[in-house]
């Protein structure tokens, strides 16, 4: 194994594997230092390969967390949503990119699971992030998609907040069913 270690102890760069063992997602080696003796270990994390995304223009760009993170937090932008909300949306996004499996993933393909998800989650965040993300072209476009939400509104526990002011949905019940 050429993974480098120097001792912690005398800060020699070579150490013989003891043992070494299979641990949850990575491994555990025991090391003994080739100078000092002295024994130590260290785990390894089983590093994912790296993730492209293949842009709208066909450029391959590498899976960026922390750009997945700014995205999607401007969308969230002091929406009431519990502290934490975004990191497990971008940790649950990044989960399954990865289990996929491919090292190449549309952009396209991102951007639909971050809507997927803000869709379910608050409907302002979700607005906010498609007219980033979908470019909508005109404001027949947005207001096609917020019609369509407004029909379709989120009723969960955290009491989502009506998406248009005038609505006064109640937080339990199912809403009446709207003629269109
Ligand atoms: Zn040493």
């Amino acid at each position: 194994m050429g993974f480098a270690v120097n001792c912690p102890y005398c800060g020699y760069f070579d150490t013989k594997v003891i043992d070494s063992r299979d641990v949850n997602d990575g491994i555990r080696r025991r090391r003994q230092c080739l100078q000092c003796d002295s024994r130590f270990t260290t785990y390894e994390r089983l590093q994912p390969a790296s993730l492209f995304l293949i842009k709208k223009d066909q450029r391959r760009e590498e899976f960026d967390r922390q750009k997945l993170m700014t995205g999607i937090r401007k969308a969230c932008e002091k929406r009431p949503l519990p502290s934490g909300t975004v990191d497990g949306l971008v940790d649950d996004i990044e989960a399954e990119l990865y289990q996929v499996g491919n090292t190449e993933i549309p952009s396209s393909t991102v951007g639909d699971m971050v809507m997927a998800r803000l869709k379910k989650l608050d409907h302002i965040a979700y607005i906010r992030f498609a007219s980033v993300y979908r470019e909508f072209e005109d404001i027949t476009m947005l207001k096609e998609e917020v019609d369509t939400l407004a029909s379709h509104p989120i009723i969960n526990s955290a009491g989502q907040l009506p998406l248009l002011p005038d609505e006064d949905l109640p937080l339990t019940a199912k809403p009446p069913r709207r003629t269109r």
